[in-house]
């Protein structure tokens, strides 16, 4: 570990977001700051609070999130985004006063904190306090979110905008996607989600991205002319700690056995991260899919992830006996060694942007299946921007079969391959000595020791 003189005494805290893809790059953002000297202090939220075994060397603190008082409120929080705003209310003193004490205790450097903690900004402002922000999508998706705000504002809530944010050519997003990142159900509190994310970014003092220039270089250049604060793309978080886990569910490490047995690039992966609900018929279709297709598959069904049922009884009936030996069907997997694997050939994937960046660092093709959220930009992007997967949008039974086969073994296959181990090349050279990625996090160093 560094010991430069000029971080002794820089401690700086950070506030993950209480989910599976928010908390885990927070973390590893931990780790690697705490590598490079700076002492880590993580506020965390009792909700999803993380298994702090696995990091001896961070002091956590635990602050009150109300979700036990919203139980008695009969408040309607069964969405991430319904939390996540009632949380943003909820917090604010218990994170103001955490932050106090440990002031008194010792001087703060700086707060890290999600971007979709916006509260953070005007509690940090309040402590005179920087704040730099940890957004853990891409920085294409920020660009998409600014230009779509404006419009889905006139046309679903009719109320005026008051910010004129540059709009990037949109060509690339159809408006079922669009219907998809804002679903109906829940898109009023979205809306204020992502409309609060983007002011309050705007009056951060900085901001970091678990993303490499490289991959993104006309969003990087559009966001470092129009955010006008800092901005430190460090590439791939956990390609700096492949072994570290900050994972909510235990991962059942049993395929990694399993995959020994099949052949190189012969399995296709299924999982679609750690919020995705779908209904039964959704989830026999898929089923139904894996088992036609005739190939062979490891599929992560998360208990609680299809509506109405535990785990897997709604299988269709004989799924398991066709299937044999060819399948294995996990409640949760170790993702990252999972895509490392030789016997990995495809990734069917829901595009959470960790999942879509896990997939492109091993330089595995993907199957795209956006549900909602960021996912259907992030796909477009893979599919249409890099060329490294494929769309399957509400795929019949045989569609899933033809694409799997596609992917594992047919020319559009080996042709999407040798994109996708090139993508994996240029991430390569990012992390090395002199690649962008490497020459940000000094800057990063450099600039939290400046504040
Ligand atoms: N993940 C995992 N095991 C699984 C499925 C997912 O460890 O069986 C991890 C995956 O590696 C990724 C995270 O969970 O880091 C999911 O984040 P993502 O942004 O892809 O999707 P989200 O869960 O936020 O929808």
């Amino acid at each position: 570990m560094s010991t430069e003189p000029r971080l002794n005494n820089c401690r700086l805290v950070l506030f993950p977001l209480p989910f599976q893809g928010h908390i885990n790059p927070m973390l590893q953002l931990a780790n690697i700051l705490n590598t490079k000297g700076f002492k880590i202090t993580i506020i965390h939220t009792h909700f999803n609070s993380p298994n702090q075994s696995n990091y001896p060397q961070f002091t956590f603190k635990s602050i009150s999130d109300g979700s036990s008082e919203s139980k008695n409120m009969n408040l309607n929080l069964d969405t991430p985004d319904s939390i996540i705003n009632f949380m943003n209310k909820s917090c604010i003193n218990p994170l103001r006063d955490c932050l106090v004490t440990l002031q008194e205790e010792k001087p703060v450097t700086c707060l890290i904190s999600d971007a979709l903690w916006h509260f953070s900004q005007s509690v940090a402002d309040s402590l005179n306090l920087p704040r730099i922000v940890l957004r853990t999508s891409s920085m294409s998706c920020i660009l998409v979110y600014s230009a779509l705000l404006p419009h889905i504002k006139n046309c679903y809530l009719k109320t005026t905008i008051e910010e004129e944010d540059p709009i990037p050519d949109l060509s690339l997003i159809t408006e079922k996607d669009m219907l998809k990142i804002f679903n109906d159900d829940r898109k009023e509190g979205e809306l204020e989600l992502i409309f609060s994310m983007i002011k309050t970014i705007k009056a951060a003092s900085g901001i970091i991205w678990n993303t490499f220039k490289e991959l993104e270089e006309p969003a990087f250049c559009a966001i470092t002319q129009n955010l006008c604060i800092p901005s430190f793309p460090l590439g791939p978080f956990h390609k700096y700690f492949p072994a570290s886990s900050s994972s909510l569910l235990e991962q059942d490490r049993s395929v990694m056995l399993w995959l020994d047995l099949q052949p190189v690039r012969s399995v296709v992966y299924v999982s679609f991260g750690s919020i995705t609900q779908m209904g039964k018929a959704e989830f026999s279709n898929m089923a139904r899919g894996l088992a036609k297709s005739k190939q062979r598959f490891l599929w992560v069904v998360r208990p609680g992830s299809v509506s109405g049922s535990e785990w897997l009884q709604s299988l269709p009936k004989g799924f398991i006996e066709e299937v044999g030996e060819r399948g294995c069907i996990v409640k949760w997997a170790p993702q990252q060694e999972v895509l490392a694997h030789p016997a990995i050939g495809g990734f069917w994937t829901h595009n959470g942007w960790n999942s879509t960046l896990e997939s492109i660092c091993e330089g595995v093709p993907m199957i795209c299946s956006p549900c909602s959220y960021d996912q259907p930009i992030n796909a477009r992007y893979v599919t249409d921007v890099w060329r490294v997967g494929v769309m399957l949008d509400n795929g019949k039974e045989e569609e899933i079969g033809r694409v799997m086969k596609s992917v594992i073994m047919e020319e559009e296959g080996s042709e999407i391959r040798q994109r996708s181990n090139y993508l994996q090349e240029k991430v390569n050279r990012s992390m090395e000595k002199g690649g962008s990625a490497y020459e940000s996090l000094e800057n990063l160093v450099d600039f939290i020791v400046s504040l």
